[in-house]
């Protein structure tokens, strides 16, 4: 089975990386969308709250392929994510060119740690190549519209 790990922040969901899932749902047999617990970062939303917001998401526009989706909160290494739920591959998103050297570095450092995991980069539909959660939560604190980069439950969350 074709088992893939998308690990991210998701602070919070946004459409861009639901596109993102959308798009590895038709290569991957099981995508699991890990929510990294990153001790650099200081999220606006918690573990659960991130994870339930993924969740309802994807209820909400992935039908019956949410069914192949699995949700988890991880700490630590994403290749050692990835041994522990057999996945054979990383997923993660490109926007633009100054997402590619980071990820580059990522997926080499990512390699060396566990060879046997490869990264796949999917690009997003160019109407969501600019999202990003910094982005919306920024719009969001200065009481903007962000319902048309969140899914409905996210946008609630943010201005609830
Ligand atoms: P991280 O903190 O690991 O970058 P993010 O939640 O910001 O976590 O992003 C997770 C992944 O999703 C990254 O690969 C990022 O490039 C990608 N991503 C984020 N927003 C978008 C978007 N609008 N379109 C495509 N990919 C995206």
């Amino acid at each position: 089975m074709r088992v893939a790990v998308y690990p991210g922040s998701f602070d919070p969901i946004t459409h861009g990386h639901l596109d993102v899932i959308r798009r590895a749902v038709v290569v991957f047999e099981r995508v699991h969308v890990a929510v990294l617990v990153n001790p650099r970062k200081s999220p606006l939303f918690d573990d659960e709250q991130r994870l339930g917001s993924i969740r309802e998401a994807l209820s909400e526009t992935l039908g019956e392929a949410a069914g192949r989706v699995e949700t988890a909160v991880f700490d630590g290494l994403t290749v050692d994510f990835a041994r522990r739920v057999q996945a054979g591959f990383i997923v993660r998103g490109l926007r633009a060119v100054s997402d590619f050297e980071f990820e580059l570095q990522m997926a080499h450092t990512n390699r060396k740690l566990a060879p046997e995991v490869d990264t796949v980069f999917f690009m997003t539909a160019l109407e969501y190549s600019y999202l990003s959660s910094t982005l919306v939560k920024e719009i969001a604190r200065f009481g903007g519209d962000v319902s048309a980069m969140v899914p409905a439950a996210v946008a609630r969350r943010l201005t609830g």
